[in-house]
């Protein structure tokens, strides 16, 4: 009725006869719970329904599905389609048999054709399936003076009937991928000392897999735990170490390296020299610092590792990261293929949440707790911080923070925040690291510096500049 006057008063221009909400409600009726998903079709599929209607048309589609007794009983795709020389959009309804439920015209945007949306009209694509031509002058008659849009809705029409077909009633397989893309898996625990949250599109099991994977590389790489691999091989020295305590300390070696001895695993004597671990914070002598800078390497034979004089083991720059690459292998050995693992200052987005772009993450503003500088969207990327103001103290209005440079032995000032993207979490979290100590000049790829005044612009390199959206959501 509202429409039908709409149409009478507004003779020409655009317009709006339902919103989307509106026209989803006249589809499916209010018994069924209905699930929005934004999808891509398969190349395959694309080409299935290209095939099938002769025609080129979307490979991307809003679809909703109506689920009644965990079984879909109804589908609908929104659509636009050329009318004359503007598009008009309209919802299609479709039964599991593959016939019209409904058709209902959302906007119209050409002068002339808006009558295509009277019912009078759209009543006719009831019970039709891809068998019937939905053609003027054959099973079809339009409105007299709106051919063109009639048109259009019959072309519309078939192609939803064509997608609805190809990528759901001949496939089925992905009608209950879309299902279950509706739940993802959210857990949260306390591991390695800190709080980490897995989301998963699939199944719990493979959460449960994927922390204990966590727990694991924790009893290898504790410094907190006197039990741990890492701990034992502190304390001893010289020991043999298991293959996964060796690949671990090789590609921390490999960090070292690269960063010009920036990022230094060993530099556990002087993270202790400043009273980090026990937060007995001191200022250490000029002594104790040089000390801690000299005899810090170690030596790998074979699976026999040997710590120099001052050399001390602390997990503390990498060691999460490297855990979250670990649980992102189980995850994807499980089948999952998307997935958000959020350790905090470390984050792994594997693929994309259904009918995404990417992970959406947000990063925090380092001078304002609780406020938000602004989101990247991540796609099998990891992203890492490393900040002055979670661990830290202050004396005498100087502010000592817990990432120093191990060839000086000093803590790191004028830094406040480096966030920066990479292919793994590993790579992400010691290159944070690394950084914070080098400064912005040693940046590459996709990296954001905060110096600590807070008046002082952002540094960010071109690729941190595309992909990061200032303020709360893009
Ligand atoms: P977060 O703990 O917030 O993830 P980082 O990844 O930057 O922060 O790691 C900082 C921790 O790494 C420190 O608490 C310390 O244990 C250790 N560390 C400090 N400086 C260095 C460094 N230059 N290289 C390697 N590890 C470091
Ligand atoms: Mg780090």
């Amino acid at each position: 009725m509202i429409s039908l006057l709409l149409l009478l008063f507004c003779q020409d221009g655009a317009q709006v006869f339902l919103s989307e909400k509106e026209a989803v409600r006249k589809v499916f009726p209010r018994e069924m719970k209905v699930l929005r998903r934004d999808v891509q079709l398969p190349v395959e599929v694309h080409d299935a329904v290209r095939r099938r209607i002769s025609r080129r048309v979307e490979d991307r589609y809003r679809l909703y599905l109506g689920v009644k007794n965990d079984k879909v009983v109804r589908y609908a795709i929104v659509t636009d389609e050329v009318t004359k020389t503007l598009t008009m959009t309209f919802i299609v309804g479709v039964d599991p048999d593959g016939k019209v439920t409904d058709v209902v015209v959302m906007e119209h945007r050409e002068k002339v054709g808006a009558e295509v949306a009277k019912k009078r009209f759209l009543r006719q694509f009831r019970g039709k399936d891809l068998d019937d031509p939905i053609q003027r002058n054959r099973d079809m008659i339009a409105i007299v003076g709106a051919t063109l849009s009639c048109d259009a809705a019959m072309r519309g029409t078939r192609k939803v009937l064509a997608v609805v077909r190809e990528y759901l009633l001949d496939r089925p397989e992905n009608v209950s991928s879309l299902i279950t893309a509706a739940a993802p898996v959210k857990e949260e625990r306390y591991v390695m000392g800190s709080l980490c949250s897995i989301t998963a599109y699939g199944s719990s099991d493979a959460v449960d897999a994927a922390f204990r994977e966590i727990r694991r590389w924790d009893g290898i790489l504790s410094n907190y735990d006197p039990e741990s691999e890492l701990s034992r091989l502190n304390r001893a020295r010289t020991r043999e170490v298991s293959p996964e305590l060796l690949r671990f300390l090789r590609e921390c070696d490999d960090f070292r390296r690269s960063s010009g001895g920036a990022f230094d695993v060993a530099v556990g004597s002087l993270v202790r020299a400043w009273g980090f671990p026990e937060r007995n914070y001191r200022l250490p002598s000029d002594g104790e610092l040089q000390k801690g800078t000299r005899d810090r390497a170690f030596r790998i034979e074979g699976n026999l590792v040997s710590l120099e004089a001052n050399a001390e083991l602390d997990p503390g720059a990498i060691g999460k990261g490297f855990a979250v690459d670990r649980a992102v292998e189980v995850l994807r050995k499980a089948g999952v293929t998307s997935a958000f693992v959020d350790f905090g200052s470390t984050v792994y987005a594997l693929g994309t949440p259904p009918g995404e772009a990417g992970w959406t993450v947000a990063v925090r503003d380092p001078f304002r707790k609780k406020k938000i500088l602004g989101t990247i969207v991540l796609r099998d990327s990891a992203l890492s911080t490393s900040g002055d103001y979670e661990k830290y103290f202050e004396l005498e209005g100087r502010r000592y923070c817990h990432i120093l440079d191990p060839r000086t032995g000093r803590t790191v000032e004028g830094v406040t925040s480096v966030s920066l993207l990479a292919k793994s979490a590993t790579e992400a979290d010691a290159l944070s690291t690394s950084i914070f100590v080098r400064g912005f000049a040693a940046a590459e790829g996709s990296c954001m510096f905060v110096s600590s005044d807070p008046r002082a612009p952002v540094s960010m390199t071109p690729a941190w500049r595309e992909g990061f959206h200032f303020g709360s959501a893009p």
